[in-house]
């Protein structure tokens, strides 16, 4: 009867957070508890419900050969045996909902990431983006645009191949990962243009974030079966002004990039024409 009131009630949302909430709200019918915490397979990120408290009981949520994580009930007094039974039985109810609320989960995630490169896709940069700027203009923050596109990359693919192209973007997407602060967000705009959104930097950081991606990707090799190939990429840089929406600071952004590449590649260009020499960036 309770079983069945409880995976009638987790029946009505997918989102996983959601999930959790009614089933901790739910069971406190059967078995009186101060917190609730859950930890998914694979993910540093834990999931806590109330408070926690001295007594703990744990179970691994598992079946159909499929392992669902970990999930720990806390309360200050100690379970007895009956409700320690309970507790494994609502985990059981537990099990196919919580499986439903992490596919959705992935699937929503895999939605907004590019497949070939695990960056943001477009759908995700448009997002982001759209927030960014709100929250930079509110907060009188500045808020940098960097757009990259790699130089000559129709050669790349009609000299070695269009897989040996994917593995040239697939390694930029890692430099760019590895050269920037967790904050800075990167997206994959099209087919070899990324645009990363730069949170409280201005223009001249940016321009100097830029350049030393520049030189970074101009130095890695790209490892090509018996031999070693080099890319470089252009860059175009803005900074939001109170004004600006998202497609004024993008534009500007892409105008420096069409500037760069005009100018002969390979170098970055900021909305204000920032020089830069190589040597300051390093
Ligand atoms: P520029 O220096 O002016 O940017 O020249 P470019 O050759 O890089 O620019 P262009 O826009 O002419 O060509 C872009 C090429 O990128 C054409 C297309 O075949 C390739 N491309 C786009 N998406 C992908 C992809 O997902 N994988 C591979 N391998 N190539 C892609
Ligand atoms: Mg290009
Ligand atoms: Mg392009």
């Amino acid at each position: 009867d309770l079983q069945f009131k409880l995976a009638n009630n987790l029946q009505s949302s997918l989102d996983l957070h959601t999930t959790l909430e009614l089933f901790f709200n739910n069971i406190q019918d059967a078995v009186a508890l101060h917190g609730l915490s859950y930890s998914p397979p694979a993910s540093q990120k834990r999931f806590t419900l109330g408070e926690a408290k001295v007594h703990k009981a744990n179970y691994a949520i598992s079946g159909d050969n499929v392992q669902l994580g970990q999930i720990e009930f806390s309360r200050s007094k100690r379970f007895l045996e009956a409700e320690l039974a309970m507790l494994e039985m609502m985990v059981g109810v537990l099990f196919y909902p919580l499986r439903n609320a992490l596919l959705y989960q992935q699937a929503l995630e895999n939605s907004f990431r590019d497949s070939l490169t695990g960056v943001g896709n477009r759908s995700a940069f448009d997002a982001s983006f759209d927030r960014e700027l709100k929250l930079a203009q509110r907060h009188q923050l500045p808020l940098s645009v960097m757009v990259l596109d790699i130089d000559h990359f129709k050669q790349v693919n009609d000299q070695h191949g269009h897989q040996h192209g994917d593995r040239v973007l697939k390694q930029v997407a890692e430099v760019l990962l590895k050269a920037l602060r967790e904050t800075d967000q990167i997206f994959r705009y099209g087919g070899e243009e990324f645009v990363i959104l730069l949170n409280n930097t201005d223009l001249h950081s940016a321009t100097l974030i830029a350049e030393r991606i520049r030189v970074h990707i101009a130095m890695t090799p790209c490892p090509l079966a018996g031999k070693q190939t080099f890319v470089s990429i252009s860059a175009g840089v803005s900074q939001i002004q109170a004004t600006d929406n998202g497609e004024t600071l993008f534009g500007r952004a892409d105008e420096a990039l069409y500037r760069a590449k005009a100018e002969g590649r390979n170098c970055v260009r900021s909305e204000n024409n920032v020089a830069l020499s190589s040597e300051q960036a390093l």
